[in-house]
């Protein structure tokens, strides 16, 4: 009987999509499996489901979570069946979470209906505004796909389904952080966002940061490994400013309204209790992405063949994922930190961050420093008293909301040519003391919907 779960991406298409986001380094993972179709079938499937649901015995919830590639290339049958066999296994009391990533250009009325039925909860990759999505998220023509991918969320909508949007931070809106925020939560409605920063690996880039192609596609197997960056890739001190921007509009107007998993995992840290993301969590090793073979990955970002634990045609998910090796992926987070981070005053909130992104040096020369440090250094020590405000606020039984009350008078004692507390240097009125600026019109309604 199991007593801890784990979290398991699954790649039913591998590494296939229909779009060629720039940015996208999952792309050259094609390159793993050269004579696939890039589609699981159906005896992996049933086996997959079976064996995450036999690993997760005695527990009240089993996630069972789709992602890609682009996962609704396999079409809605393929996730009928999904839903049918994961029906078919549970424990007599246990319940089941569908979930899905997608970039939502393929949602039609159709999808959006069979989610909504089965409950489904839905990431919708959405970077910002026209301008700043379609910077990198294009099709394999180059062109942008942001009208698409509003069109599929207007579905999504109009149908119920439960979703949040899966924002990637990069060159192109690292530095309109509150403009990308107010345009989530006013023009698109979401309620939950998650930022992804996009830190792209590279051996070497030329001075400026410029890489020689477009496509991931187009490249060698993308590894965890080089020690510049390409210059789509969020500078840690550009990802800073952008969570603090957000986090200073966030706690005027949001607190308990919209949920941004980066505050939440702050949040938690603060009070004192698991964080539930691995990044920010002292040790990992419990998410863990498989391939539409039945091979089985240490983590989403180490897909390449130094950290495949096996495939499930061969051992149990439940055997690899108590396997010494993986439970040594995991503890390495926590062992292998710098001594810069063992005696940093906000360890307790960043514990090193992930390790895919730790290539940078220590200030005394020390390797194995989180490229993003200076902003997480920023932002942490950034909202420390409001995160002691509302982890007071919950030890009281009270909502952290209250803090907004808290802002709003002492923002209405701010003078409008003060400086702006989120610290940019601009004076308060052209700054969070302005409304935010206005999002484009929301989308339109789907066709028949
Ligand atoms: S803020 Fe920097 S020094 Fe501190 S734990 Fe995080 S990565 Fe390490
Ligand atoms: S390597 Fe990074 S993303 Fe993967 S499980 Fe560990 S912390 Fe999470």
């Amino acid at each position: 009987m199991a007593t801890q779960p784990f979290h398991l991406l699954a790649k039913p298409t591998g590494a296939q999509c229909n779009l060629d986001c720039a940015y996208c380094f999952f792309l050259s993972k094609e390159l793993l499996y050269p004579d696939s179709r890039f589609r699981m079938d159906d005896a992996t499937l049933e086996r997959y489901l079976r064996q995450l649901i036999e690993a997760h015995a005695g527990l009240p919830e089993v996630v069972v979570a789709w992602q890609g590639g682009e996962p609704t290339l396999m079409g809605l049958d393929f996730f009928r069946r999904s839903v049918e066999i994961a029906a078919r296994h549970l424990e007599p009391g246990q319940r089941v979470l569908h979930t899905l990533q997608t970039n939502a250009t393929l949602i039609d009325a159709e999808w959006a209906a069979f989610l909504a039925d089965a409950g489904f909860l839905v990431g919708v990759s959405i970077d910002g505004p026209a301008d700043v999505h379609d910077a990198f998220r294009v099709t394999r023509g180059g062109r942008g796909t942001h009208a698409q991918v509003m069109a599929g969320l207007a579905h999504l909508r109009a149908a119920g389904v439960e979703w949040n949007a899966l924002t990637t931070i990069h060159s192109a809106n690292a530095d309109r952080g509150r403009e990308v925020y107010a345009y989530l939560r006013d023009a698109c409605g979401a309620a939950h966002i998650q930022f992804i920063p996009i830190i792209e690996r590279v051996a070497e880039a030329s001075a400026d940061g410029a890489v020689p192609w477009s496509s991931w596609r187009d490249r060698p197997l993308y590894e965890q490994r080089g020690e510049a960056v390409t210059a789509r890739s969020v500078s840690g001190a550009g990802y800073g400013r952008f969570l603090i921007e957000v986090f200073e509009e966030w706690v005027r107007r949001d607190v308990g309204r919209v949920y941004v998993q980066m505050f939440d995992v702050a949040l938690a840290n603060w009070v004192g209790v698991p964080p539930g993301l691995c990044i920010h969590s002292p040790t990992c090793g419990r998410a863990l992405a498989l391939e539409h073979t039945g091979d089985l990955y240490s983590c989403d970002h180490f897909v390449e063949p130094a950290h495949l634990v096996g495939n499930i045609a061969e051992r149990t998910l439940a055997e690899m994922v108590a396997s010494p090796v993986q439970v040594r992926f995991g503890e390495d987070k926590r062992d292998t930190l710098p001594a810069y981070c063992r005696g940093c005053d906000v360890r307790f909130a960043c514990h090193g961050g992930c390790p895919k992104d730790r290539f940078i040096r220590t200030p005394d020369g020390e390797e194995g420093l989180n490229w993003l440090c200076a902003g997480y250094k920023a932002f942490f020590h950034h909202i420390d008293p409001v995160m002691r405000e509302m982890a007071g606020l919950l030890a009281e039984d009270r909502a952290p909301a209250e803090v907004m009350a808290r802002h709003a008078a002492a923002d209405a004692r701010r003078g409008r040519n003060e400086p702006c507390p989120c610290g940019s240097g601009l004076k308060w009125k052209r700054c969070h003391g302005a409304p935010p600026r206005a999002p484009a019109a929301p989308p339109p309604a789907p066709p028949g919907a």
